[in-house]
Order: C-alpha cells, then structure tokens, then sequence
C-alpha cells in the first residue's frame, strides 16, 4: 500500500470523529446554543485570501485530529452548490490546481447530512499533520 493510499485509511477510519473529544464538545455546545442560526456565519467570515469569485477562510471548529490548518474556500455568494454559476465553478477549478494544490493536502466535504450550513457552499481544506 502506498503512502497516499495509506493516508487516505487513516483519514477514512477517522471520518465522523474528525475533531478530538474536547474540540467536539466545543463544537457541539456551540452548535446547541443556536449560534449557527440567524446570519450566515460563512458570509460574515473575514477572507484569510480572496479570490474574483472565492474566499479562503479559517475554521472556528477544525479537524484537529487530522489538520495541522483547516481553512475553508467558501464562495462570496450565498448559494449551494446548485446556484454555483459557470464563472464560479471554473474558478474553482482552477484553484484546486493551482494556489489550494500548492497550499494544502485535502479537499474535504462532508456528505449533505453532515453539512452543518448546507445552504452555503464551501470546501474544507486541510493541511495534514505529520
Ligand atoms: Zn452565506
């Protein structure tokens, strides 16, 4: 099995408890108080870095288990992945390839149940630990 392969298996045996104990007990008291309701937490992010149709930014609540950083790119419309327009999925693409290729080690998204704010989309981005 090869080095990414074997990453992938431990990234998949992880998945669903992705953050440690403590961080998800944060997370999950956060959650309870209906901080996520009202405005949309991910508009209201400020931009780590911006791009023409996209913004990188940081994640309150990261995968610490796995990610060394995680950031997310979010779009700066406040669409799903559905009201993506042709513009934003092309420059997207091109960042996959070219800046988060360079910058990071994963592209994450969560399956539609585990969106906590599927009306917005966004991608988590994540840098490896060693
Ligand atoms: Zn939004």
């Amino acid at each position: 099995m090869g080095m990414t392969e074997k990453a992938i298996h431990h990234i998949l045996g992880l998945m669903g408890t992705l953050r440690t104990e403590e961080r998800e007990r944060i997370y999950t008291a956060y959650r309870n108080r209906g901080e996520l309701a009202g405005e949309c937490k991910l508009c209201n992010k400020p931009p780590l870095q911006s791009f023409r149709f996209w913004k990188i930014a940081e994640n309150s609540f990261p995968y610490d288990k796995i990610a060394e950083a995680h950031h997310m790119i979010i779009s700066f419309r406040h669409v799903t992945e559905s009201g993506l327009n042709a513009k934003e999925l092309k420059e997207i693409g091109e960042l996959k390839t070219g800046y988060i290729n360079k910058n990071y080690d994963f592209v994450m998204e969560p399956t539609q149940k585990n969106k906590t704010i599927p009306e917005h989309f966004h991608l988590h981005l994540i840098v490896a630990k060693n």
